[in-house]
C-alpha cells in the first residue's frame, strides 16, 4: 500500500518504539501519546478502519484483540485498566487510514469521551 505511515512501520522501512509482534500483527508506541500507556495495535494486511474488515478477517480480528489484551500487559496497564479505541471515519478522529486499535491506560480516563 503506498504511502501509508502505518504499512512502512510494520515492514520496517519507518522507525517505531514496537513493543509486540507476531506474524499477524505489530504493536508500537504511539507517537503522541494521549496517556502514560499509549501504543497502537495494527494488523500487517492494510485495512482502510474497521469498516473494511469482512468475515475473511474474522481471525485477524481476534488476534488484534488477543494482542492488544497482551500489550497492555507489557505496558503494565492491565491491574489497573485500560481503554481499546478503534476510530472509525471522520466524525470519531481517524487520522491514519490503517487500522488500529489503541491501548490507552497508565492514568484515569474520562467518560464519555469528547
Ligand atoms: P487515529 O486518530 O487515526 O485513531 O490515531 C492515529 C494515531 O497514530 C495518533 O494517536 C497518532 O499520534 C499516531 N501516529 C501517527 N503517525 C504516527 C507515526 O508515524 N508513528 C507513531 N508511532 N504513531 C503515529
Ligand atoms: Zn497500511
Amino acid at each position: 500500500m503506498p504511502n501509508c505511515i502505518f504499512c512502512d512501520i510494520a515492514a520496517k522501512a519507518t522507525g517505531a518504539q514496537i513493543v509486540y509482534e507476531d506474524d499477524s500483527v505489530v504493536a508500537f508506541r504511539d507517537l503522541r501519546p494521549a496517556a502514560p500507556g499509549h501504543a497502537l495495535v495494527i494488523p500487517k494486511k492494510h485495512l482502510e478502519g474497521i469498516r473494511d474488515a469482512t468475515a475473511a478477517d474474522e481471525a485477524l480480528l481476534g488476534r488484534i484483540l488477543l494482542a492488544a489484551i497482551r500489550v497492555a500487559e507489557l505496558l503494565g496497564l492491565s491491574e489497573r485498566g485500560y481503554r481499546l479505541v478503534m476510530n472509525q471515519g471522520p466524525d470519531a478522529g481517524q487520522s491514519v487510514f490503517h487500522l488500529h486499535c489503541h491501548v490507552i491506560g497508565g492514568r484515569r480516563l474520562a467518560w464519555p469521551p469528547g
